[in-house]
């Protein structure tokens, strides 16, 4: 039940063609459409004549052709990747061989918190782990261009490392797939975690951007409120678990048949991950017990 965010899934852009988004940011969307990618994965070109890239995209060589069109006579000096999942962070290599640009990013794909005993992850297929930035950024770290500033901003909860980018005195955030317009976050253990997501959440909610640019659907015009829905949004799904455990639902999958009316199917099974999510977190709080480790086939209770 997401009706309570105004999603905007107005977004017609030709794939692997360049468009400027706002004065000064080109964004190049790969062609790979899908239930967690919706229209594909946007690659964004910072600044003019020497230039950044944000998320080089999936390794998909029409969309890393595209990219290279986009910058001909220009240098890309510098790379950010927002995180490593497989559509946003596998063409960094042939962009590098390419341009010599240097990579930044948080750090290397890592679990929010270690496999439990027996627990097999079901994300791997999802995470890029060949990936190894050049420069770590710190939290708030600044790297200067011929141009533009951009400012890495720690937002770990939908992976661990995931790193939002703000580009100086334009008022506006690369947000990667920590907030979107077209659809909530997934936050999935292991690689993610909704304590980690929620504090990052009120990180943003603090700073004065308003124009954010995802990694997925159209650019967020009004980021502050949009950030505000998000966080409700998550309260009330928190709500809806505690309310069903009340009820005396105990497994995922009913919370998830339960709260998830109208789900996309190919989407049942990031749901399940999701509400793990919430529910990690409540045991974590002490409002919900479980028998051992919170787990995706575990039994929950409210806690007495
Ligand atoms: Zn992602």
């Amino acid at each position: 039940m997401s009706e309570d965010i105004p999603f905007d899934k107005s977004l017609e852009l030709i794939p692997d063609t360049a468009e400027e988004v706002v004065p000064g940011v080109r964004r190049v969307m790969a062609n790979n459409p899908g239930p967690f990618t919706f229209k594909g994965t946007i690659s964004y070109i910072v600044g003019k004549g020497n230039v950044a890239i944000v998320d080089p995209g999936p390794d998909d060589p029409a969309h890393i052709g595209a990219l290279l069109d986009a910058v001909r006579n220009e240098t890309v000096t510098a790379i950010f990747v927002t995180h490593t999942h497989r559509d946003h962070s596998p063409a960094v290599p042939a962009i590098k061989r390419e341009t010599g640009a240097t990579v930044y990013a948080e750090g290397p794909h890592r679990a929010a918190r270690p496999l439990h005993i027996g627990e097999h992850n079901p994300l791997d297929a999802s995470a890029d782990r060949d990936f190894v930035p050049d420069v770590a950024l710190k939290d708030g770290q600044v790297i200067e261009g011929d141009g533009w500033a951009i400012q890495g901003v720690t937002t770990p909860g939908h992976t661990a490392n995931h790193m939002a980018y703000a580009l100086k005195d334009k008022n506006i955030l690369f947000a990667g797939d920590h907030v979107m317009a077209w659809a909530t976050s997934i936050v999935a253990p292991p690689d993610g975690a909704m304590s980690d997501y929620m504090a990052s959440l009120n990180k943003l909610a603090k700073r004065s951007e308003t124009i954010y640019l995802p990694g997925h659907g159209p650019a967020i015009k009004d980021a502050p409120r949009f950030v505000n829905y998000y966080i409700l949004h998550r309260k009330a799904r928190e709500a809806s678990i505690l309310h069903r455990l009340g009820k005396g639902e105990t497994d995922i999958p009913s919370i998830v048949r339960a709260i998830y009316i109208g789900i996309d199917p190919r989407l049942t099974g990031a749901a399940g991950l999701s509400v793990l999510a919430h529910l990690e977190d409540l045991v974590a709080r002490g409002v919900v017990e479980t028998d051992g480790q919170p787990a995706i086939d575990g039994t929950f209770r409210l806690a007495r």
